[in-house]
């Protein structure tokens, strides 16, 4: 059975709530301050720590009391944490979220997330049949580092290009399976993809970015499933009729939960089924890290 390495953001997500949002120049009272442990990377994280994958997680905090907080609560969901250092150039990456009528906005400050560097993945023991995760919230020539390293290995590559920028086509040819969701394919296809655009088109635009022929892509489209283009072979997965309270982490559960399949051996279409139904869950229940089922939990809806 392989891991799966999660290079990636931590961060500590402080949300404000009110009743309404202050104007530019104005102060209004809240009603309360949340921390949720966040980051993209984390939350990806502890998705697949907590299917059961053995789970290493390199990544940057700062010397200060969020990191030593996002630490303890990682190690705590049975994450390998040695590949974490604290840094004393940067506060531990922070996302500032107002909450009020039923809108929010959010300033996210990468901090440490920005100095993970190819030295920070130079040094991680991959193995064939591990799975070698990342999306863009930290440098993206970091993540090219790791997967020429992982590639090397014999390691899976899974990128998520998550919150969407520019790539160049050297990384992308790095990567085995992509997982994005319809806005994200539409801006690295350079074209609109709607809400409820059809599979064929979908498929259409996806098989005219691969990057090289046996290269997979994964777009998730929300409570429609996941369409999957592997190679040549197109799979598609519905999505399961639940009662969503909160989709925030769908996305991450998914990614999380792919790689911990793929690492535990299980072929694609599988794993992509395990996947669409352990989001599912995830979207029944508020927050992102404190959302994320366990396998016996996904095991029980397939
Ligand atoms: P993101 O959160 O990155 O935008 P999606 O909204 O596509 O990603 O959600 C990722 C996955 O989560 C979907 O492919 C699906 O498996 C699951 N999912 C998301 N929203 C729902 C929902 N309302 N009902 C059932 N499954 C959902």
């Amino acid at each position: 059975m392989g891991r799966v390495f999660v290079a990636g953001s931590i961060n500590m997500d402080v949300v404000a709530t009110a009743d309404r949002h202050p104007k530019v120049g104005e102060t209004v009272a809240g009603r309360q301050v949340l921390y949720f442990p966040g980051g993209k990377g984390a939350n990806q994280a502890v998705a697949a720590a907590r299917l059961g994958a053995g789970t290493t997680l390199i990544g940057r905090l700062g010397k200060d009391s969020f990191g030593a907080e996002l630490r303890t609560f990682l190690g705590e969901q049975g994450i390998d944490l040695g590949y974490v250092q604290e840094t004393a150039d940067a506060h531990t990456g922070t996302a500032i979220i107002t909450v009020a009528e039923a809108d929010n906005t959010i300033v996210v400050i990468p901090g440490a997330n920005a100095l993970v560097s190819a030295d920070d993945v130079g040094v991680v023991p991959l193995l064939k049949g591990d799975v070698a995760v990342s999306q863009f919230e930290i440098p993206l020539p970091t993540i090219a580092a790791f997967f020429q390293r992982a590639r090397a290995a014999g390691v899976t590559t899974l990128l998520n290009p998550a919150p969407a920028q520019k790539m160049s086509g050297e990384l992308l040819a790095l990567v085995d399976i992509l997982v994005l969701n319809e806005t994200e394919l539409g801006f690295l296809a350079g074209t609109e993809l709607a809400d409820g655009d059809e599979a064929a088109r979908i498929i259409d635009v996806a098989r005219k970015r691969q990057a090289r022929a046996d290269q997979t892509i994964c777009v998730t489209l929300g409570t429609r499933g996941v369409l999957a283009l592997a190679g040549r072979e197109e799979i598609a997965v519905p999505g399961r009729a639940v009662n969503a309270v909160d989709t925030t982490g769908a996305g991450d559960c998914f990614v999380g939960a792919l790689a911990a399949c793929l690492a535990d051996g299980a072929a694609l279409p599988a794993a992509l089924a395990f996947a669409n139904a352990a989001a599912s869950i995830s979207v029944q229940r508020m927050g992102a890290g404190p959302s994320m089922p366990t396998a016996k939990e996904v095991k029980a809806v397939l």
